[in-house]
Parts: C-alpha cells; sequence; structure tokens
C-alpha cells in the first residue's frame, strides 16, 4: 500500500462533523450526501461489532484491536479515539489525503476527542478545518434518541448518556454549531457552509 504522508495534507481543507452521541451526526451526513453526492465522507475505521445492515468499507471499516493496533502504529491514521471506553475508531489517512488533492469537498464525521485532535493537528499541518458541533434541540431529546437507538446493553447505554452530558457542555470549543431538529434542514444548513467554504452554488 502507498505511504500515508501527513504532510500531504498540508494546505488542504476539512469540515469536521463532531457532537454528542446519539445527537444523529450519521443521519445529518447521509441526508447530505443524498443531495450532494459530490462530497467525500471519510470511511472510519473501528474495532467494535457491525450492527445489523452496516456494511464494511461502506460504514466502517471493521478490524480486530490487533489489526487496528497496528495500523495506528504504522502511521495509517489521521486521528483515533477509544469511544465510551469500548472500541477504537480511526480516521483512514490515505484516502483522505487522494480526496483532498483533487479538491473534493472532504468530510469527517467523528467524536470530539477525535475534533479535538484533528483541530490540534491543524495547526502542526497547515490544513484548515472547520468544525461543526451537532447539538440535539434538547438534553431530554438526546436522551429519547439515545434510548431508541435499543441496540445496547443497559451497562452500554448508561455510560453513553454520562457520555453525552460532558459533551454537550463542550459545544463552544468548535467553529460553528447546527441543531439537529430537523434532519433535512440541518443537512441544508451544513451544505451552505460547504458551499460558502468551497466556492461552490448553495
Ligand atoms: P457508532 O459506534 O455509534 O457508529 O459511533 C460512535 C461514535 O464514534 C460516534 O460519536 C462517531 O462520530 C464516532 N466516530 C466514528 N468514526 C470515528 C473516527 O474515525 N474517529 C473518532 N474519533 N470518532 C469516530
Amino acid at each position: 500500500p502507498a505511504e500515508a504522508d501527513e504532510e500531504a495534507l498540508r494546505g488542504g481543507r476539512l469540515l469536521v462533523l463532531t457532537g454528542p452521541a446519539g445527537v444523529g451526526k450519521g443521519t445529518v451526513e447521509i441526508a447530505l450526501r443524498k443531495k450532494h453526492p459530490e462530497i467525500w465522507v471519510s470511511v472510519s475505521a473501528t474495532t467494535r461489532d457491525p450492527r445489523p445492515g452496516e456494511v464494511n468499507g461502506v460504514n466502517y471499516w471493521f478490524m480486530s484491536e490487533e489489526e487496528f493496533a497496528a495500523k495506528e502504529k504504522a502511521g495509517e491514521f489521521l486521528e483515533t479515539a477509544l469511544v465510551h471506553g469500548l472500541a477504537h475508531y480511526g480516521t483512514p489517512l490515505k484516502p483522505l489525503e487522494d480526496h483532498m488533492a483533487v479538491g473534493t469537498p472532504t468530510i469527517l464525521e467523528i467524536d470530539l476527542q477525535g475534533a479535538r485532535r484533528v483541530k490540534e493537528k491543524a495547526k502542526e499541518l497547515g490544513l484548515e478545518v472547520v468544525t461543526v458541533f451537532i447539538a440535539p434541540p434538547s438534553f431530554d431529546e438526546l436522551v429519547r434518541r439515545l434510548t431508541g437507538r435499543g441496540t445496547e446493553t443497559e451497562e452500554q447505554r448508561k455510560r453513553r448518556l454520562e457520555t453525552a452530558k460532558v459533551e454537550l457542555a463542550a459545544e463552544s470549543e468548535f467553529d460553528v454549531t447546527i441543531v439537529n431538529e430537523n434532519v433535512e434542514e440541518a443537512a441544508d444548513q451544513l451544505w451552505s457552509l460547504i458551499a460558502k467554504e468551497y466556492g461552490k452554488e448553495a
């Protein structure tokens, strides 16, 4: 495989979607992609198990802890994070470079730890990053959404709730907030931002 080189990112431009778990970042991202197929959303690596319907290479690159650790050691990720203390997630560097190199609007959908790390790296690498915090309409609504997923154990859910409280407080660290009250509207707001960043017609 071709060498991933962080230096290749210099001067590039990246939009980072972040926010509390369960806020619907993934849903907003899917709606955005449907309306504007010309964008590219990074496919993360993860060590968690696939949920029903998830496809390897589409939703995530699913891999073992061993494989993930080896890739991390080899410098193949822009950032990595242990999410909810349960599984590792990482943004593969090479596909990111390839898409940014040809000027494709490039989007990461990652947790807050990852978004913070990308912000730091952006400074080091001279990468232009806009960080977007996707917020729920209210904390109660976030709790409802977290509960509604129903694919987790009680212990996993509790852990996610605790994380959500802390994560909601992080809003001010990021450049722009978009409230996900309505998925289509949130996706449209996001597109306006991308259009502005990339000089496209909104
Ligand atoms: P889920 O397991 O529900 O798909 O995702 C759990 C959390 O991991 C979400 O907040 C999601 O944004 C985050 N996530 C997904 N991919 C990455 C990644 O590559 N890096 C980081 N830091 N977080 C990620």
